[in-house]
């Protein structure tokens, strides 16, 4: 174990002496801020495969998505004097959790603070994994930091068949969320425009596709506003402008 190398600055203090003119003070050196920052990420639990996102490398093709960014960028900037998180919207493939994770980073490295991401499946399954039939109790281990993390990111609300289970849990959550003033994005491929109808050949009319407040009820759809504002990303021009840019090789 004696191969980490110590600090020559600090010596593993973790402190550095600063000179001012007359008198000495100490300050973090700089290798307790860089730890202190790779511990924040590791424990953020963001998957490999989304951990290189950033704004950086999230390419606004159209106006549009550059005005996204422009507003996710602005909620970092803002933070924490946000009233409330983020709720991002739109179907697959759009980037919504590159854009979440990107909020999320740039929080852990401006705002030196405590952030989790969970894709919203994995959670179900942590949670009812350590679930004890016994006691009748989940693992606080798994679900003190996501009701507690000061930032928290849901990805792919909705995708969890919405049994009275998922949608108890996922009430819990948000309800000690909000009454803890804590931030939290959410993201969605369900969006909640007036649901589209078909119709059969015997003159009923079905919908054809869930909203939203079909996958997790209304009561929680309106906790959900209270507690975000929506960004919507739109699909119909994405794809528009993904096609007219491979025409250009
Ligand atoms: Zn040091």
């Amino acid at each position: 174990m004696g191969s980490v190398p110590v600090c020559a600055v600090c010596k593993g203090t973790g402190w550095k002496f600063v000179e001012s003119e007359d008198r000495q003070a100490v300050t973090r050196c700089d290798c307790f801020q860089k730890d202190h920052l790779e511990r924040l990420m590791q424990t953020a639990n963001i998957p490999a495969r989304y951990e290189s996102c950033s704004f950086e490398n999230f390419h606004a093709i159209t106006p549009k998505l550059d005005l996204v960014k422009t507003l996710a960028r602005r909620f970092v900037e803002d933070y924490p004097t946000v009233e409330c998180g983020l709720l991002i919207l739109g179907p697959c493939g759009v980037g919504k959790t590159h854009l979440a994770v990107s909020i999320l980073k740039a929080l852990i490295y401006k705002q030196d603070l405590e952030a989790l991401f969970y894709d919203f499946r994995e959670l179900l399954k942590r949670i009812q994994n350590s679930y004890n039939p016994i006691s009748q109790t989940s693992e606080m281990q798994i679900l003190e930091p996501v009701l507690n993390s000061e930032v928290l990111v849901l990805d792919d609300l909705g995708s969890e068949r919405p049994t009275e289970w998922v949608r108890d849990t996922f009430a819990y959550i948000l309800n000690s969320r909000y009454n803890q003033k804590l931030t939290t994005l959410i993201t969605s491929n369900f969006d909640d425009h007036p649901k589209p109808f078909k119709t059969l050949s015997d003159g009923t009319r079905i919908s054809s596709e869930e909203s939203l407040e079909d996958r997790i009820g209304l009561r929680l759809r309106s906790r959900l506003y209270e507690m975000c504002k929506v960004i919507r990303i739109e699909g119909s021009d994405f794809r528009i402008d993904v096609k007219q840019a491979q025409y250009q090789f």
